[in-house]
């Protein structure tokens, strides 16, 4: 079966078209700048050079007509018609407390998905308005919500609550959401394949590295819990984000600066992590540079990163009781050799330990582990979108 993988924004909308049976990806692309001048659509057939197309796109429906009309074109198309597509499996960010799986969508979930709109206004309402228009261009198959924050909701509440009045909770749902849930159960599903174990035997930490970063520990294939919170902000530094600090800065901040909620927030998501603390870049690669050419804040930069990750490898160990494998994962996890290096040194007294040599293989699922370590350590890169799909194959055969 060919799934149909939608990733909407509120001015783009990513796609990939995966023959499930081979876990082939037919096609993949991007519309960008829907509903604003200069919109066109990036589609890439099979393994052939991408084209694009510029044409106006004013609206999500449109920008889906346009991508069926590239899958399904003479020339740059990849299946002969729309019958051809047999599930759509849309990734949406926030689920609640309501989504503890994905679901195939029906009116009542898109009501609830509706209903999470405020625990993440800029994320789930464009998802929507692409679940809207798909159903409409494509009203004859099956959709699928696939959530970001699904995986978490095995967390325990000691894990997922906050010490602020119990109130907030009931009247808000303020708690402990936690992010990349289909990257983190991924990795998780793969690394029991490449450790030869049920997944329900294993204590994992994974840690989906990259401009956004987060860590969860995964006892028995459940997550018990991770290092997002109520938002994708919390937990380690990240690229722009400043990940965990003292709430009380907000407040101070934004009395000294004059800050509105508006300014604060632009500074906690888009000018602090290791952006903020370098002054160079929020890329990895960028930060090496500047640190071997002797920018004394980039390198800062970085220790505050590996010091905040390798918290959280230990904090984790604890909570897990012991640790099968660390997985590494995303941009930096999968590329980064030096950061990988330097997360684990001297973690030998847990048991992780890796080969030098095989660290600097890049690219494929590889365990990079020594030979003497008790932990295993594999290198598995992300595919958010595979995951989506056998998501969706697995509800659309039940159903
Ligand atoms: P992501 O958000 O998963 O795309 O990850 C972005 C981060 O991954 C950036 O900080 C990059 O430095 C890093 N990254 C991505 N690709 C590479 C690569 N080929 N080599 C080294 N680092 C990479």
């Amino acid at each position: 079966m060919n799934i149909l993988v939608i990733n909407a924004g509120s001015s783009s909308l990513k796609y990939q078209l995966i023959n499930v049976d081979n876990k082939k990806v037919l096609a993949k692309g991007l519309c960008e700048r829907i509903g604003i001048e200069g919109s066109q659509l990036k589609h890439t057939p099979g393994d052939k050079e991408p084209i694009v197309i510029v044409s106006p796109m004013k609206t999500h429906n449109e920008a889906i007509k346009l991508v069926i009309d590239a899958l399904i074109d003479k020339e740059h198309g990849v299946i002969s018609d729309m019958g051809e597509i047999g599930a759509v499996g849309h990734r949406v960010v926030h689920g609640g407390e309501h989504f503890k799986q994905s679901v195939i969508i029906d009116d009542e979930v898109i009501k609830a998905i509706e209903d999470c709109k405020d625990l993440a206004p800029l994320h789930n309402p464009p998802n929507l308005i692409g679940i809207n228009a798909c159903k409409q261009a494509m009203p004859n198959i099956p959709h699928v919500a696939v959530f970001d924050t699904a995986f978490h909701q095995t967390m325990p509440k000691e894990a997922f609550m906050y010490a602020l009045p119990y109130e907030y909770y009931e009247k808000y749902k303020i708690r402990k959401y936690g992010f990349h849930g289909t990257s983190h159960k991924y990795v998780a599903e793969r690394a029991a394949q490449m450790l030869g174990k049920p997944l329900d035997e294993l204590k994992l930490i994974t840690l989906h590295l990259g401009n956004g970063s987060s860590i969860s520990a995964i006892n028995k294939g459940k997550s018990i819990d991770t290092t997002m919170g109520f938002t994708p902000l919390a937990g380690v530094p990240m690229g722009t984000r400043s990940g965990d600090i003292d709430p009380a800065i907000v407040l101070f901040l934004m009395e000294k600066e004059n800050l509105s909620i508006e300014d604060i927030n632009i500074v906690l998501n888009k000018k602090s992590g290791v952006f903020g603390v370098s002054g160079v870049s929020s890329d990895f690669r960028d930060l090496e540079a500047a640190s071997k050419d002797g920018n004394d804040r980039a390198a800062l930069a970085e220790n505050i990163f590996i010091y905040n990750v390798r918290k959280y490898i230990g904090t984790y160990s604890a909570i897990l009781g012991g640790v099968d494998a660390i997985i590494f994962t995303a941009g930096i996890g999968e590329n980064n050799a030096y950061m990988r290096k330097s997360l684990v040194n001297d973690l030998q007294f847990l048991g992780i330990k890796i080969d030098l040599e095989k660290n600097e293989i890049r690219g494929k699922e590889i365990d990079i582990s020594a030979d003497d370590a008790t932990v295993r350590t594999l290198v598995i890169p992300t595919n958010e979108e595979l995951m989506i799909a056998k998501e969706t194959l697995e509800l659309v055969s039940k159903a």
